[in-house]
């Protein structure tokens, strides 16, 4: 997509959706657009939610950007633009291109107009990082935020987030505390936290036992059979003082491969929204509709019945989304990180996002036909999920070059 044709469509949006924004100054975006609002004629737009963010004492409005996905850097300045505050990226994402990107987009911005957080993974998901402790881990863990900020243009960000945690040992890894402190200390990280989209519930419990991280950004949807367990485990997360952020809200987006029946997802955000503990969500948006869809509840986040009706909560339907419960795992006698594959499939399907899915099917051990040799799935899935097919489709994508989706 050419500048120009970026400029016009970003125009557009702003034009058709919102009030004008373009002009934003110190004031972060929604604040600006609350104070505009205000001062406006009638009848005067209503005020973006804002909450604060735990103990960091940030405040950021409910609706925030997930950039993983995105890769028109028009789209991340229209969402800055239209009134969201915070930016979320990761090192992995688009092989540090995403980094680049946002860089890109707030350089020259008022640097307290926006906030950062990006994430860097430990060693249970970063192969550099296996096998070193103490010392070493910190510095080389360090080392790759240290990247992250070079990427990003900037000399630090609001978040640090350890990436991409499942069981609580990964969160109170004291090589990697000692280094998000360090981090902190210097000035490159206001605040540090950790990543989880799978077995949520543990993880957070655990990182709170640790008292060494402001925020949570943790997946959190209507579709996790186990919502209510997770519910309990934000709050407590949330009276400790911690900041949580939702993600994976989307929940895989469609409900079927072929992307014939759409997830509601005004429906899906103002649902996890409705838990006051969540400060904000990220929802991963790569178009302006997709901006203009997720910003739109951002003054309002009532629930309608037909809303809740479209979430089909309590249903048996297998859609996209793995809830990461591993019961299949040990049905499966090659031990194969099926959770994972499950992942990068609705990646895949649900976001479209196949260069996610090739990294993540890319980053695990596992042959080129994983399922060759087996007569028959022995791994059953709670939601009913045809696994060997599934795992078969995916894991093609190994075959594939990396370069292909650059
Ligand atoms: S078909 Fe694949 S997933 Fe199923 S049991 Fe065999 S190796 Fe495991
Ligand atoms: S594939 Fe099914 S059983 Fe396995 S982790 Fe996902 S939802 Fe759970």
């Amino acid at each position: 997509m050419t500048e120009k044709t970026n400029e016009l469509k970003r125009r557009t949006f702003l034009k058709q959706g919102l009030t004008g924004l373009a002009a934003v100054g110190a004031v972060p975006g929604a604040l600006k657009a609350a104070a505009l609002g205000a001062a406006t004629a009638a009848p005067a737009a209503a005020k973006p939610i804002v909450r604060t963010l735990g103990r960091t004492g940030l405040q950021i409005p409910v609706v925030s950007m997930g950039v993983m996905n995105a890769d028109n850097p028009a789209v991340v300045q229209a969402a800055l633009e239209t009134g969201i505050v915070l930016l979320d990226t990761a090192a992995g994402y688009q092989r540090g291109r995403n980094e680049q990107m946002i860089g890109q987009v707030v350089a020259g911005r008022p640097r307290e107009s926006f906030m950062i957080a990006t994430k860097v993974p430990g060693p249970n998901r970063e192969k550099s990082l296996q096998g070193l402790n103490g010392e070493a881990l910190e510095k080389a863990f360090l080392a790759k935020f240290d990247e992250c900020l070079g990427r990003l243009g900037l000399d630090h960000v609001e978040i640090l987030y350890l990436h991409n945690n499942s069981a609580p040992e990964h969160v109170q890894n004291p090589a990697i505390i000692g280094a998000l402190q360090k981090a902190k200390k210097a000035g490159k990280a206001r605040f540090v936290g950790i990543t989880t989209h799978s077995n949520e519930p543990a993880v957070i419990r655990a990182t709170v036992g640790t008292k060494a991280y402001d925020v949570i950004l943790t997946a959190y949807n209507f579709r996790q059979d186990y919502r209510d367990d997770l519910r309990k485990a934000v709050a407590e997360a949330a009276a400790a003082g911690l900041g949580v952020v939702a993600m994976k809200t989307q929940a895989g987006a469609y409900w079927d491969k072929e992307k014939q029946q759409p997830i509601n997802m005004r429906a899906a955000l103002k649902w996890v929204l409705n838990d006051p503990n969540v400060a904000t969500a990220v929802p991963g948006f790569t178009t302006f509709d997709q901006l203009k869809e997720d910003w739109s509840i951002v003054t309002d986040i009532t629930m309608t019945p037909q809303e809740l009706k479209d979430l089909r909560l309590g249903e048996q339907v297998a859609g996209l989304y793995c809830q990461q419960c591993r019961r299949c795992v040990p049905g499966c006698p090659k031990g194969l990180p099926i959770p994972d594959l499950m992942r990068s499939y609705m990646y895949a399907y649900g976001y479209r996002n196949l260069q996610a899915a090739h990294e993540l099917v890319g980053s695990l051990e596992i042959e080129g036909d994983p399922c060759g040799s087996c007569a028959s799935c022995t791994a059953v899935c709670a939601k009913g999920f045809d696994i060997a097919d599934r795992v078969r489709d995916i894991s093609r994508l190994r075959a594939v070059p990396g370069d292909f989706f650059a």
